[in-house]
């Protein structure tokens, strides 16, 4: 089975990647490494470098083909940014995305899996979240992965695209055999700053409110290992034979703050310096998966849902990379 996947180098993309090579398939990935990592590509995998929006390197790459699905992870992905810069994600998310879903469709790829976001869901009501809640982004970026998914509602319709919309919750992690990591510059993510304050490679966490309605007040997470998210991309290929789906993907369980920090306090057997700050704008209380659909249409299920194995999964990774990948 060979596949193509865009943004192949960046955190979630190399995951899935290292996955299919490690079942046997082959896959070709377009990259533009605007924020993925050179060494985040494999050996073995088939790179074409150049950007999503770019026609000439889609023809490139999907001239490696045919393949049994495409699965489109680049994008930008940084909510503060894209409330700075609104006409960037809608460039480079959608208007790009535009352009990859036409240059599949025109090249006869039947699969496509799209790489979500719970932002799609704004601050939404108490509860897990499932699919029937209601779409409504709070940030430009959650704005630009809705609208991606609006667009291959379409392409379903009009050109018979079978399409996957996966909205991940939490990535967070590292894979298991120590080839890959979480490497974001800059990095805005709990657990690997939470690990590098342990490290002492950072200054004290900062953690973003200590007044929402929550048991110890700080915000509630669904982290999920991107070892599991990986897995989900491949069962729902098979799914797709029955029609276009959305999942949401997290482990159903949330972990505040404070917990999270613990966790890294446990694994690393370290304090995690930190200090209590104000909000963060646009942060929701309270953001946990319901995934009992891909569960009960795929058998999908977090095997790594334990925060404490997640946490020792991207503190590995760090210790053995604190620097990350090379620059
Ligand atoms: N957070 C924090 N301090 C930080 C980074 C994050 O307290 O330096 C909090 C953030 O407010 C949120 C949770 O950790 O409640 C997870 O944030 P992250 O940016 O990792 O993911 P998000 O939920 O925003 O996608």
């Amino acid at each position: 089975m060979r596949y193509l996947v865009t943004g192949g180098a960046g955190y979630v993309g190399s995951h899935l990647v290292a996955e299919i090579r490690d079942r046997g398939g082959e896959v070709v990935v377009v990259d533009n490494f605007v924020t993925g990592h050179r060494d985040a590509v494999l050996p073995g995998v088939r790179l074409v470098e150049g950007d999503v929006g770019d026609a000439a390197t889609l023809q490139a790459a999907l001239a490696f083909g045919p393949f049994e699905a495409v699965f489109h992870f680049a994008a930008r992905s940084l909510v503060g940014e894209s409330m700075r810069d609104p006409m960037l994600y809608f460039r480079e998310n959608v208007g790009k995305g535009a352009i990859l879903i036409d240059s599949c469709v025109r090249g006869g790829v039947r699969k496509f899996v799209f790489s979500s976001t719970a932002a799609l869901f704004g601050v939404p009501g108490e509860g897990p979240i499932g699919e029937t809640a209601p779409i409504a982004p709070v940030s430009v970026y959650g704005e630009s992965k809705a609208m991606i998914e609006r667009m291959l509602a379409w392409a379903g319709r009009v050109h018979g695209l079978r399409v996957a919309c996966l909205r991940y919750f939490n990535a967070a992690g590292a894979d298991a055999a120590g080839r890959l990591g979480e490497d974001h510059r800059p990095e805005t993510h709990l657990i690997p700053l939470a690990i590098d304050a342990a490290l002492g490679r950072r200054p004290p966490l900062e953690v973003f409110g200590t007044d929402f309605p929550t048991p110890d007040g700080t915000c509630i997470r669904d982290y999920i290992h991107v070892a599991d998210l990986a897995d989900a991309h491949l069962r729902v290929l098979t799914r797709l034979d029955a029609g276009s789906v959305a999942y949401n993907l997290g482990t159903g369980r949330g972990h505040s703050v404070l917990e999270v920090l613990r966790a890294v306090e446990a694994v690393g057997g370290r304090a995690v310096p930190h200090c209590l700050a104000g909000r963060r704008a646009g942060d929701p209380a309270n953001l946990v998966a319901s995934s009992a659909r891909i569960a009960a249409e795929t058998g999908w299920a977090p095997r790594r849902a334990a925060l404490e194995a997640i946490v020792a999964s991207a503190w590995a990774w760090r210790v053995a990379h604190p620097d990350g990948f090379a620059a």
